[in-house]
């Protein structure tokens, strides 16, 4: 089971702000166990946003965050998601990652990962999550470059960055192709410029 932590509301602000069509993802395995995602959280949340004057459009709560295999089985449990202009995970960041893989929307998370726990997801050899603990994956739209960079990169990709792919192996694609690609087609670029500062490791 994946360990996550809510993040303070006041962190997850920031991201909703100026968005008129918020829309909440649960994960009813793991988050739900940690009280970070489940039906309850997710209704305290959607409540807490509408009274800081920021009201969802709807939410779902896939069987796993991680577990989502496409925008329409999304769409499936909540077709109110075709007119969401973010999206908020109440998963962990491997969740969130597989989210931000099926919308073109704006993803963040709202929890902390912390650990493993005993197995990585659904997803085990596709490292869409390092679990470091500070999560900041909204800040590039869903994509995790900690996670997803072989030299986690944070602030751009590497001088090996070739019409986008990766030199550690040239078979998978950049993961700061997929991040510019991404918050280039939802005009987001300019925020790419922000300095992102070191890790803590030890959180
Ligand atoms: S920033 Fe990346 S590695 Fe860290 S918790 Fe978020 S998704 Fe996981
Ligand atoms: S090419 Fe891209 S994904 Fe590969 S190591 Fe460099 S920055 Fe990271």
């Amino acid at each position: 089971m994946i360990i996550t932590k809510a993040k303070p509301f006041e962190e997850i602000l920031p991201f909703v702000e100026g968005r008129k069509n918020i829309f909440i993802v649960g994960c009813n395995v793991c988050a739900a166990k940690m009280r970070t995602g489940g039906e309850p959280e997710v209704l305290e949340l959607a409540d807490r946003l509408e009274k800081a004057g920021h009201p969802i459009i709807g939410w779902a709560l896939p069987t796993a965050a991680c577990s989502v295999r496409s925008f329409d089985h999304l769409a499936d449990k909540n077709e109110k998601i075709k007119d969401a202009d973010c999206i908020l995970v109440m998963g962990c960041g491997s969740g969130t990652s597989v989210v931000s893989s099926v919308t073109d929307v704006p993803v963040t998370g709202t929890n902390e990962t912390m650990s493993l726990g005993g197995c990585l997801g659904l997803h085990p050899s596709e490292q869409l999550c390092i679990m470091c603990g500070e999560c900041n994956i909204g800040d590039f739209s869903g994509i995790c470059p900690n996670a997803r960079c072989p030299k986690s990169q944070m602030n751009g990709p590497c001088g090996g960055s070739k019409n986008g792919k990766c030199e550690v192996s040239r078979e998978n694609d950049c993961v700061w192709y997929l991040i510019e690609r991404k918050m280039d087609s939802i005009n987001l670029t300019p925020v790419l410029s922000d300095i992102q500062m070191p890790k803590n490791h030890r959180v």
